[in-house]
């Protein structure tokens, strides 16, 4: 007997789709969606006992791995201690100076509780700090589902975006101009004709929701200097990238290649919460007073601040600083990828791999792509082949192709040895 399937049934009667996010619900690469029990460590266990190796950490927040002893503690003690106070506390304070200590481009940070909500309030806060309404993002990035950012680009640049989702009014996101991601031409052309009118460009710097695109030191240097010429601000959504590729996130990757590089506001989420929901946002104190009840841009939330969110974010943020930690993370991601790349190569398939810290990327083609076009052109139906040839041998992946993978401090020498025997005998079968 199937659990899974059992479970997936029973879902879809109560659950929209079965699932309460959308690529939960395995649509792109078909099947049923594991049901997860319990995890520990580096692994999942499904409802069928089936045990995985994790590459998806909650879509990024596991940094340490599940169940780290450390961090359980300090969310057991926070929750004795009361779940919820719709009051300032002093942990709030503790956070934030965390926060401000490892992202130094920030001067004042606002806790929220979800990677949307810090994306769309950041949003918001530039629009009200600059008076202007036009927004800039880039195809195939994701900064989370907000009416404004649920858009594609329309036919050329004098147009504005096309929304992505039904209810979506496209009032809405006739001020949110929709870009190649680098590109940074099309970038300067556009703020030749709107630069005046645009609050913000909002990026994610590696784009992990198209997989994973590095933005090019030329694209980044072009959006900071455009923002900075015309008066608006660069939004740089580190949700997923965050804590995680650095852990200065990767601002400090792009500080160390463009001089004076930093972002005007930053978007957090994910690590930030260690697998609680907290998410946040921040930037200079001038354009952060701008918010209430200091300044005129609303922004509020009952949970916003959570003390037993805040315990785990903190707890896991003083972990993550532990000595050499990101340099062995990111030691242990390139052995996997090089080891894929290496088990592609003796099948005879072709695939580029990449990585940064605790993040990856792979892709069925024979270079990495540079925008979403590039991304699309992966053939799904081999993805969702070694997809399923990864997950029967008990290997968890992201399952689509343009989402990104990634690795715990938990994960072993021998996990990724498992990983890369796996991905040999699933390499083969495709070949085959
Ligand atoms: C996950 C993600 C978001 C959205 O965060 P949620 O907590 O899911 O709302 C926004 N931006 C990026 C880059 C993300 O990866």
């Amino acid at each position: 007997m199937d659990r899974n399937q059992e479970l997936f049934a029973r879902a879809q009667q109560s659950i929209p789709g079965g699932v309460n996010s959308p690529v939960r619900a395995f649509k792109a690469v078909g099947g049923t969606p594991a049901f997860i029990e319990k995890a520990q460590g580096a692994y999942l266990w499904d409802a069928n006992g089936q045990r995985y190796i994790d590459y998806i950490g909650s879509w990024g927040p596991m940094i340490l791995g599940h169940g780290h002893p450390e961090v359980l503690a300090a969310v057991e003690r926070a929750a004795r201690e009361g779940l919820s106070f719709g009051a300032p506390t002093e942990r709030e304070i503790e956070l934030a100076e965390e926060i401000l200590k490892l992202v130094p481009s920030m001067e004042m940070v606002r806790l929220v509780n979800s990677g949307t909500e810090a994306s769309m309030s950041a949003i918001r806060l530039a629009r009200g700090a600059t008076g202007r309404k036009k927004i800039v993002k880039f195809e195939g990035c994701y900064h989370g589902h907000a009416d404004a950012l649920l858009v594609k680009a329309g036919s050329g640049l004098a147009t504005f975006g096309h929304a992505t989702s039904a209810g979506v009014p496209e009032e809405v996101v006739q001020d949110t101009l929709v870009l190649e991601y680098n590109n940074p031409a099309q970038l300067e052309e556009a703020f030749a004709r709107h630069g005046s009118e645009i609050a913000c460009v909002i990026m994610e710097p590696i784009a992990g929701n198209m997989n994973f695109v590095r933005a090019s030191i030329p694209f980044m240097r072009a959006a900071r200097q455009l923002c900075s010429q015309s008066g608006a601000l660069l939004i740089i959504d580190e949700v997923m990238t965050g804590f995680r590729v650095a852990l200065g996130g990767a601002q400090s990757l792009y500080a160390q290649a463009i001089a004076g590089f930093a972002p005007d506001l930053t978007v957090l989420g994910k690590v930030i919460g260690g697998g609680m929901p907290l998410a946040a946002f921040g930037g200079p104190r001038h354009v952060m007073e701008q918010l209430a009840p200091q300044g005129p841009v609303y922004q509020a939330g009952t949970l916003s601040g959570n003390p037993v969110a805040t315990a785990c974010g903190l707890a896991t943020l003083r972990l993550i600083q532990a000595p050499e930690f990101h340099a062995r993370l990111a030691e242990r991601t390139r052995q996997l990828v090089e080891g894929l790349r290496q088990a592609a190569a003796d099948a005879g398939i072709t695939l580029s791999v990449d990585s940064e810290g605790g993040l990856f990327g792979f892709f069925l083609l024979p270079e990495l792509p540079q925008n979403y076009a590039e991304v699309m052109r992966s053939d799904s139906a081999r993805f969702n082949q070694l997809f399923h040839g990864l997950l029967r041998r008990g290997v968890y992946l992201a399952p689509a192709l343009y989402e990104a993978g990634f690795v715990s401090a938990a994960h072993t020498e021998q996990d990724i040895a498992a990983t890369i025997a796996a991905a040999r005998d699933a390499f083969a079968d495709m070949a085959a």
